[in-house]
């Protein structure tokens, strides 16, 4: 587990970086809101421990462009500042949990562990491709700010090409683990045809870049690479 600490005060940074060694966590320090937004952008972290008073480019600055670019990193602020706005500001620009200094060690380690956890949690219980999200235990599908409404065979089928995405999926394939059918019928496949064009209008119609792809004589891709 990696964590970015980012930090302008020395004396904080090593004595957090020092902890959290200890606990065998892998930690990279960040002196500047600048240097930090370098490395999170650049890297792919577990975690990031983020102070709000930086010096050229502040925590909360960092924080909110770090998200507007799409990075879901679990963001802990730790922070002198204590005041009420401070936090709310905090919360509303993405972060996923507020500790003030001065605070124990130990309740430091507890909240890494709880956002570490639920971090996890998030990637089995969610696929993503792009802006694409689907959630599989509310069942609901977003592309972008934008919920879709699936029909449950439309869900299925949209799991089914989320998990295989980047790779053809052929009608066969489809038949036999979405529809479940012992054989292969024409029938069969106008069905699976006509709920693909359904799904690709719900899923590409009002965006240029297309997500669902057809590749001629064997199959289906769902890829963001294509067209
Ligand atoms: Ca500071």
């Amino acid at each position: 587990m990696h964590i970015l600490i980012i930090e302008d005060e020395k004396k904080v940074a090593n004595a957090l970086r020092e902890g959290l060694e200890k606990e065998r966590y892998e930690v990279t320090i960040a002196r500047t809101g600048e240097e930090g937004f370098f490395l999170a952008s650049q890297r792919s972290f577990d975690l990031l421990l983020l102070d709000l008073m930086l010096p050229r480019r502040d925590g909360i600055d960092v924080l909110a462009t770090l998200r507007k670019c799409g990075n879901q990193t679990p963001i802990l602020v730790v922070t002198a500042k204590d005041a009420v706005e401070d936090r709310v500001i905090g919360l509303d620009q993405g972060a996923d949990d507020y500790l003030t200094k001065p605070f124990a060690f130990s309740e430091l380690l507890a909240r890494i562990r709880a956002l570490l956890r639920r971090g996890r949690m998030d990637q089995i219980l969610k696929l993503r491709h792009e802006d694409l999200e689907m959630d599989l235990v509310t069942h609901k599908v977003t592309r972008g700010v934008r919920s879709l409404d699936l029909t449950s065979k439309e869900f299925d089928l949209l799991e089914y090409l989320l998990r295989h995405s980047d790779r053809v999926v052929s009608r066969e394939m489809l038949a036999r683990d979405v529809w479940h059918a012992t054989a292969r019928a024409t029938p069969l496949d106008n069905v699976i045809d006509v709920t693909m064009a359904r799904l690709r209008r719900k899923v590409d119609e009002p965006y240029e870049r297309k997500l669902l792809h057809t590749v001629r004589g064997l199959g289906y891709l769902l890829s963001g690479r294509q067209g």
